[in-house]
Order: C-alpha cells, then structure tokens, then sequence
C-alpha cells in the first residue's frame, strides 16, 4: 500500500464503538462504509432498546473520544452529570417497631475538589447520536468520508481473497450484494456475525469462549421529584449493595434516575413465579423484597411503578466473550464488545471499546498503516496508559500472518494492536 492509494474499510455495526472507530479510520484518511442492522436511533421509530439507558463514562473514554474529536468531546461532556463517588446505601439494624432502614454514605472516587477527578452518567441514545451526527458531519464520499447504512447487516464475509474481503451485506428489503473492501472492522457487538465469520475452518486458530455470569439485570426507574428536582444527590452512583443481589442508580439530565437491579438469575425466576401464584391479599413479593432491601429506594420508585418495570422490562443475562486473536491477516479486526464483552459491575465495557479506538488510531499511525497516514507517532502506551502492555516495535512473528504478500504495514499493525 502506498500513502497515496484510495483504500477501503467497512465497519460493521454502529453502535458506540463502530461509530467512533469509523470516524477515527475517516480521520485517516480511508473511505469508510458503516453498516448498522437496525434503523436509525434518530429517526424515532425504534423501540427502546433493552440495554442500559445510561452509562457511566470514565476519563479513559473520554481520552479516546478527545482523540477523534475536541468538539465531539465537548459536546458530550454538556450532556453528561458528574459522579464524583459511589453512595453507598447501607441497611442499619431495624429499630424497634419499624421496617429496615438505611444509612448513606458518600465515598469520593479521587480528587473531586481539587482537580474535578469523575466520572459522568451519560444516556446511552445522546451519546449515540452524537457520534452519528459527528460522523454525519464528515465527507459522503471519496478519501476520509464516512457513508453509513441503516438497516443493512452483514451477512457473510469470504477471507479467501489475496487481498482484501469480499463481504455479504443485506440491507432490509433489498436482494443481498457482495461487495469488496480492503479491511473490515467488527464493531458489532457481543453476539458479532464478523466474528462467528473468523471462527469458520481452522486457519486462523481463532479461539473463542462465551459464558453467562450468574446474575441477569433489570432496569427499574425514579422520576423526577416535585418541582423538577432529584430525589436522590446526582453527583454520585448510588448503590446499595446486598451480598448476591446490588441495585445501582445513575442520574438523568431529566432529574430522573436510572436503576439496575443485578441479581441472579434464578432470584428473578422464583420472584416471577411467586409473583404468578400470589393471591390478591397476600404481600407482594417483589414489593416485600424492595421493601426489605431497598426501602429508600422504594419510596421514591412507588410501588405502582415498581412492578410495572418488573412485568415489562426484560431481565437479561450478561454475556462474556474472550477471543484470540482479535484480527485476520491485514483483513479483519473485532473491536468493543464483538472483541472481549465484559460484565457491567466493571462500568468498562464501552470505555474500554473507545479505548480500543484510541489506541488502534496510534497504532496505524504508527506504522504508516493509513491511506494518508499521520507522521509516524509514538506507540499508544504511554504514562496516562499504565498497566497496557508494551508492544515490540518490530511485530512478533504471527504464524497467521504467515506470507510475505500479508506482511503489509496494516499487518503489522493488527499484530501489535493484538
Ligand atoms: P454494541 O453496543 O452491542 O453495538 C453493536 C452494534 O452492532 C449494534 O447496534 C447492533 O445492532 C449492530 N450489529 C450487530 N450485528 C450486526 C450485523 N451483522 N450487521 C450490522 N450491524 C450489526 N460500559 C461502560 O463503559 N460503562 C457503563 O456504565 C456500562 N454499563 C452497562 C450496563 C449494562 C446493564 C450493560 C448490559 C452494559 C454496560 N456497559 C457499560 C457495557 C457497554 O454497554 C458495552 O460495552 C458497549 O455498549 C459496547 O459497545 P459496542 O459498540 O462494542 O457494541
């Protein structure tokens, strides 16, 4: 590949990570397709998603939000509510004659005071939109452009190619079209078609495991109080933690919050089967559980509403995918959740995934493995990066990476990058 060379990437799945990956290889000068099953979140039609509504953003994703884009990041920035801390919600003794209660204590995660350290509570949608009105921004066609397709999936991938990979895209409606791109990129999600694609036959020694934590997740939720104010402090995570279950709250910008009760899963099937087989006068076991266990929480929720999230909202499992290796040749690379989807408890799925982003940018760069790439940086592990491990600068061998025609600097790149 030469700097002058128009060269093509296609991201599959523009969610949070695809979305910022693809505005990264823009950047780069490359010529960027991004496909996304579903239809555009902005457009109102779609339902709400069943994932989390919102997030908790850390200095690390911010660092790789900044690194695509300063005014991206500040526009993100205006939509998120500081957490300073976690507060915890601990249950005291009952005293004599009433119900449980509970005592608050807020715990500051660094130096809020002095240097602002938080991290913020973001809607997972504004963040969304942000990144595709960011992406929207950028050229249609032609070198650093971005065209993005909704509801369009990607069906098949063929890797056999000399160069390049020949992938099967399916837009709703339409007849599927196989079309041709120099590098694609799996930025879709814990259940990823680009992955279940490099899993296919033996070559690539491609590894993979996925298993379920024990605990699911519902999400439950406490509206704004009188006169549009919070009933709890925004500037903290609440949680209120209780052995084998925890409720967690974060803040909306509407000055309502947003909880999830992890628990596990067999918790949640007894509760739903007592819930079946109660008679009208008997105490309601889910209230009784708030009751016992969150009853702060329960007061500012009302029961009404309680049990209308526990009957509607689904309560889903949490999946963990481990792979190796996260890319194919110069072909193929999985980023966020199609790479290494994590537990939630961690708040480090996404901020982790926009990691990726950050560091895949300093890594092509690095090795001049961009369409126009930037003057040859430093590699991404710096001071601000402890704990990353420091790749060679000359890549290791990579038996995957095996034939002197794949040896290209976007290669070596992934090697590292991996
Ligand atoms: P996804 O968000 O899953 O996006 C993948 C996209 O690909 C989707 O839009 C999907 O429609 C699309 N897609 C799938 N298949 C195809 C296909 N074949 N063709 C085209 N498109 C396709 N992380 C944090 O950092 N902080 C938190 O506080 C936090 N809280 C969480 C709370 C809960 C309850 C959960 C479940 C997760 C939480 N996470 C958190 C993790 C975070 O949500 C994920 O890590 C992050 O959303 C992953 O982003 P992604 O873009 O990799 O994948």
């Amino acid at each position: 590949m030469t700097a002058t060379e128009d060269r093509t990437a296609l991201v599959a799945g523009a969610g949070l990570v695809g979305t910022l990956c693809a505005a990264m290889l823009a950047s780069r000068g490359w010529t960027v397709t991004l496909i996304e099953g579903r239809t555009d979140p902005r457009t109102g039609t779609q339902a709400e998603r069943a994932r989390s509504i919102n997030l908790a953003l850390s200095p690390r994703g911010i660092e790789a939000l900044r690194s695509v884009s300063d005014e991206l990041v500040e526009r993100v920035l205006q939509e998120g509510i500081e957490m300073r801390g976690r507060m915890l919600h601990k249950k005291t003794k009952a005293r004599k004659g009433k119900g449980p209660e509970v005592e608050k204590e807020g715990q500051d995660y660094g130096r809020y005071e002095e240097e602002g350290e938080c991290i913020r509570s973001i809607s997972r949608t504004a963040l969304g939109i942000h990144l595709l009105d960011h992406v929207d921004g950028l050229p249609k066609s032609g070198r650093g452009s971005v065209t993005t397709l909704f509801e369009t999936r990607l069906v098949e991938m063929d890797l056999r190619k000399d160069y390049g990979v020949d992938v099967v895209l399916r837009t709703k409606g339409e007849d599927a079209e196989t079309r041709h791109f120099d590098f694609v990129v799996g930025g879709d999600g814990a259940y990823s078609k680009v992955r279940q694609q490099m899993m296919r036959g033996s070559r690539l020694r491609f590894d993979y495991r996925q298993f379920y934590a024990p605990h699911s997740y519902l999400e439950l939720s406490i509206p704004a109080g009188p006169g549009d104010t919070y009933l709890l402090e925004p500037n903290y995570l609440h949680i209120w933690p209780r052995g084998e279950f925890m409720l967690i709250a974060l803040a909306n910008q509407d000055k309502s919050f947003t909880l999830t009760l992890f628990a596990h899963h067999s918790t949640f099937s007894t509760l739903d089967l007592q819930l079946k087989s109660a008679t009208a006068d008997a105490p309601n076991p889910v209230v009784e559980l708030f009751r016992q266990e969150f009853p702060d929480a329960l007061e500012h929720m009302g029961e009404e509403t309680l049990l209308q999230s526990w009957r509607e909202h689904p309560k889903d499992g949490l999946v963990t995918v481990e792979c190796s290796p996260y890319h194919y040749e110069d072909k193929v690379l999985l980023i966020g959740d199609a790479a290494h989807a994590m537990v939630p408890f961690y708040g480090q799925g996404m901020n982790c995934g926009f990691e990726d982003v950050r560091v895949l940018s300093s890594i092509l760069d690095h090795f001049g493995a961009s369409p126009s790439p930037l003057v040859p940086s430093p590699l991404p592990y710096s001071s601000s990066s402890p704990g990353l491990p420091v790749p060679p600068t000359t890549p290791p061998t990579n038996p995957v990476v095996s034939s002197a025609s794949r040896n290209t600097p976007l290669a070596q790149a992934l090697t590292a990058y991996t």
